[in-house]
């Protein structure tokens, strides 16, 4: 039988239910945890955390080296979905990867929604056109998914938007909870259909909307770094491109530069692989800057929203 986080020493039922909420479901979660993180969600002492910890390391498998060549190959299955546009695909290395997050933030009207369509038409596209021939998942938490723009995009890619629209599965997500259940099922989907792109928009309204003031900050965050991690895993187990919007919310402190900052701070910013901020510029415009890549250049370019979709 396969060890679960009741059987370390120290776990109890109330213990092992608070770990499982705030995402420590698994011996290796914990195996890899900070003792102050792990007290403080569970709320025993750090020193019985750090005890916990030791345990789990015992148990996993944690020591395991790759040589850069066995990381290479699994690299070599990662797959790129285009964006429609060879500029924004271009700043990305060939367009989004799968086995990663990639975030789309900007103000309300940047474009993040119209990105999302695309990207689903785009995914359902043969591979020969550069598709991944996938059905895709879309968790809608703002109730702007709009079928009929999937059928002009698709007329403009010479798709049947019938068929188009049959492989686009969409769940109205009404509070976090259920947008963290909604991710947890994609598996469920993903065993059905096969599926290569998974969207969340907005990834953070429902958090920015229930969660608010100080004293609940610290919930927030440890859910969606659980729902974050969900949406992770699923990208790499079923080689699937994962992609959420987050809205912006501007900083009164900072009176140089930029002063907008994506929703959910660091949680957010720290499992997104690539983070890509969009500025509305003038008529259909829009400026899209790539920032915090782990091996890309920071930079910008400009892409597109027309009838037909997203283009440079
Ligand atoms: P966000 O999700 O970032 O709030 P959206 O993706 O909803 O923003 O972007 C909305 C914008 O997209 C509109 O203001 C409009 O400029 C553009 N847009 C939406 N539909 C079309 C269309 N059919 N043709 C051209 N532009 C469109
Ligand atoms: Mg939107």
């Amino acid at each position: 039988r396969e060890l679960t986080i009741e059987d370390l020493p120290g776990v109890g039922d109330a213990t092992a239910e608070k770990l499982r909420e705030s995402g420590y479901d698994d011996i290796m979660t914990i195996a890899v945890a900070s003792p102050k993180d792990l007290a403080e969600i569970s709320g025993i002492a750090e020193g019985a955390a750090i005890k916990i910890i030791n345990a789990a390391r015992k148990y996993a498998d944690v020591g395991n080296f790759e040589t850069g060549e066995e990381i290479l190959n699994k690299r070599k299955e990662i797959k790129k979905l285009t964006t429609g546009s060879s500029n924004l695909d271009n700043l990305l290395g060939g367009g989004l990867e799968t086995q990663s997050i990639t975030e789309f933030f900007g103000e309300f009207g940047s474009g993040k929604t119209q990105i999302m369509h695309q990207l689903a038409v785009n995914a359902t596209m043969p591979v020969e056109k550069n598709g991944f021939d996938s059905d895709v998942l879309i968790i809608d938490t703002e109730n702007t998914f709009r079928p009929e723009r999937i059928i002009q995009m698709a007329r403009a890619k010479d798709l049947d938007p019938d068929q188009t629209l049959e492989r686009i599965h969409v769940a109205r997500a009404y509070n976090s909870h259920h947008q963290i259940l909604l991710a947890e099922k994609a598996a469920d989907m993903a065993r059905e259909y096969r599926i290569r792109l998974l969207i969340v928009d907005s990834l953070t309204s429902h958090f920015r909307s229930e969660y608010v003031g100080r004293g609940s900050l610290a919930e927030r965050q440890q859910l969606l770094n659980r729902h974050m991690h969900d949406l992770l895993k699923f990208g790499t187990i079923y080689n699937a491109v994962i992609a959420v919007t987050n809205q912006v919310s501007a900083n009164p402190a900072v009176f140089f530069g930029d002063p907008m900052n994506p929703i959910g701070g660091n949680i957010v910013g720290h499992t997104a692989t690539f983070r890509i901020y969009l500025r509305k510029a003038k008529a259909g415009k829009r400026i899209a800057r790539l920032i915090d890549s782990p091996y890309l250049p920071e930079g910008e370019t400009v892409i597109t929203i027309t009838e037909s979709g997203i283009t440079d």
